[in-house]
């Protein structure tokens, strides 16, 4: 089976490098799959998981945004935070789901603080899905 290989970087340092059969990625426009030859592009990230299909497993990263780059043979995706499933510290991401929740709580609608709060909701929500693999 064709591979294309797969790096993952933030500004921290690079969090995923392999060759991989296919790669799932949540972009603004939607889902995408890419295969090895896929035609360059360039497309935004949503926070989201990115599925990293191998020969018998599939391993998953959490973004919280970012940008994908595609060429035939690679894929780099520079993302703001970006963890492997099992490197994501639950606890952690359950603490900060209940400050966002709680800040929203606080917070108007249309206030600066209401969108950061949700923001952060949405990492933490996606850090716990992935963790629990429920994506
Ligand atoms: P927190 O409030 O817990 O810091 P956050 O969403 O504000 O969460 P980020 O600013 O997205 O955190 O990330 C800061 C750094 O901490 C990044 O390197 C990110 O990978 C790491 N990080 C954040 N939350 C977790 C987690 N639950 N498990 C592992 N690493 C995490």
């Amino acid at each position: 089976m064709k591979t294309i290989k797969v790096n993952i970087v933030t500004p921290d340092g690079p969090v995923y490098d392999s060759e991989v059969n296919m790669v799932i990625a949540n972009t603004s426009t939607g889902e995408i799959g890419i295969l090895p030859g896929h035609i360059p592009m360039v497309a935004p990230l949503t926070v989201g998981a990115i599925r990293l299909k191998k020969e018998g497993t599939t391993d998953i990263v959490a973004v919280s945004g970012g940008f994908l780059e595609v060429r035939p043979d690679q894929v780099s995706i520079l993302a703001p935070s970006a963890e492997l499933s099992s490197t994501i510290d639950i606890n952690r991401a359950k603490e900060a789901m209940k400050r966002a929740e709680e800040r929203l709580n606080l917070s108007k609608q249309d206030d600066v603080d209401f969108k950061r709060a949700e923001l952060s909701l949405k990492r933490a929500m996606n850090r716990i899905n992935v963790n629990e693999g429920n994506i």
